[in-house]
C-alpha cells in the first residue's frame, strides 16, 4: 500500500500476486484428488555402501505431475498435505506403492520411505503398514522407515511407543536430515534409531566451510560411539565420497550415485533422459 504512489508498480505487482493466490488454492484443491487420480509417481534414489560401494537399496520419493503445472516438488506439496489431511492418503499410497515395487527387486535389497510426522500421529498407522507387508509379500526387514526429529518432539511419549511396534514387526528406521531440526541427543539413546541420515547441507557445505565439515565428522564419530550406522546425504562429487570414506562413514547417496529415478521391474535404474 505505501507503494500506492508509484501507480504503475502496483498495477503490474497486484495481479501477480493474486495469480499465485489463485494457484496456491488451485493447488490446494487439486492435491485432494491427487491419489485417485493417479498423479502421484514414485522415483528411487540409490543409496549405497562406501566400502565396496555396493548398491543397498533405494530411498522411495515422491513426485506430483499435476495436470496443468506440471512437476511439483515434493518440498511444496507434502507440507500442504499436513495441514488439510490429505498426507494420510498419500502416505498410505505411496507405503504400497514401494512396498509392491521393492517386494519384485533381488531379495538383499532395502526400501526406504518417508514417513511424514503427521502419520506418525494416524491412528491405525501400524495396522496400516501391517497390512501392506502382507499384501505386497515385501518382508519386514527390507522396509526402512525415515523419520525426522519432528516426529519425535511433538508427543515423546506416543512416538516411543509406536516406533517401539514398528520395529517390533522387524522394519527398521532412519533419523532423516539429522542436525537440522531440533536435535536432542538424548533421542539416539532412546528412540530406536538402526541409522542417522546426515542431512545433505553438511556435506554440501563441507569444501568451504570448516563448521559444516566439522559437525559432520562429529556425527559420524557419535554414531560411531553409539554404535549407530551413518548414512551421508548428498554425495554429488569424488571428493565427497573421499572424504566420507576417509572418516569412516558407512553409507552415502546422492547425485554421484544416482538421482531419483524410476526403476524397472528387477530394480534397477533405467536409462536417464
Ligand atoms: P529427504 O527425505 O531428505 O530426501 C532427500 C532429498 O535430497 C530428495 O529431494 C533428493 O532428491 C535430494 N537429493 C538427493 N541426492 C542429492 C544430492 O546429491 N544433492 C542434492 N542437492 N540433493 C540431493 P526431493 O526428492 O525433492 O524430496 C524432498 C523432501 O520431500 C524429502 O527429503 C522428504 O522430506 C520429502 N518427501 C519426498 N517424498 C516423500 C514421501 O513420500 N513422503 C513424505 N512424507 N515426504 C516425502
Ligand atoms: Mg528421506
Ligand atoms: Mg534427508
Ligand atoms: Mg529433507
Amino acid at each position: 500500500r505505501a507503494k500506492a504512489s508509484f501507480g504503475e508498480a502496483v498495477c503490474h505487482f497486484c495481479p501477480d500476486m493474486d495469480e499465485v493466490a489463485r494457484r496456491q488454492r488451485r493447488i490446494a484443491t487439486d492435491l485432494r484428488h491427487a491419489v485417485e487420480r493417479g498423479e502421484l509417481h514414485l522415483l528411487y534414489q540409490p543409496q549405497h555402501a562406501l566400502e565396496g560401494g555396493t548398491l543397498l537399496g533405494y530411498e522411495a520419493l515422491v513426485r506430483w505431475i499435476h495436470p496443468e503445472y506440471g512437476l511439483i516438488s515434493p518440498v511444496d506439496f507434502i507440507p500442504m498435505a499436513e495441514q488439510s489431511g490429505d498426507i494420510f492418503a498419500i502416505g498410505e499410497w505411496v507405503l504400497n506403492e514401494a512396498a509392491r515395487a521393492a517386494a519384485q527387486w533381488d531379495d538383499d535389497l532395502k526400501i526406504a520411505v518417508n514417513l511424514s510426522p503427521v502419520q506418525l500421529q494416524q491412528e491405525g498407522l501400524v495396522q496400516m503398514i501391517t497390512g501392506i507387508l502382507i499384501d505386497s509379500g515385501l518382508p519386514a526387514r527390507r522396509l526402512e522407515l525415515e523419520i525426522t526429529e519432528g516426529a519425535i518432539i511433538a508427543d515423546r511419549t506416543h512416538a516411543l511407543h509406536v516406533l517401539r511396534q514398528i520395529k517390533a514387526l522387524g522394519i527398521s528406521i532412519a533419523l532423516d536430515d539429522f542436525g537440522t531440526g531440533y536435535s536432542s541427543l538424548d533421542t539416539l539413546g532412546t528412540f530406536p534409531i538402526d541409522k542417522i541420515k546426515i542431512d545433505k547441507s553438511f556435506l554440501l557445505r563441507s569444501a568451504g566451510n570448516v563448521q559444516a565439515a566439522t559437525i559432520l565428522r562429529a556425527v559420524l564419530a557419535l554414531g560411531r560411539s553409539l554404535d549407530i550406522p551413518v548414512l551421508a546425504e548428498g554425495v554429488e562429487t569424488r571428493a565427497h565420497l573421499d572424504l566420507l570414506r576417509d572418516e569412516g562413514c558407512a553409507e552415502g547417496q546422492g547425485y554421484l550415485f544416482g538421482r531419483p529415478a524410476p526403476l524397472d521391474d528387477n530394480g534397477r535404474q533405467m536409462a536417464q533422459a
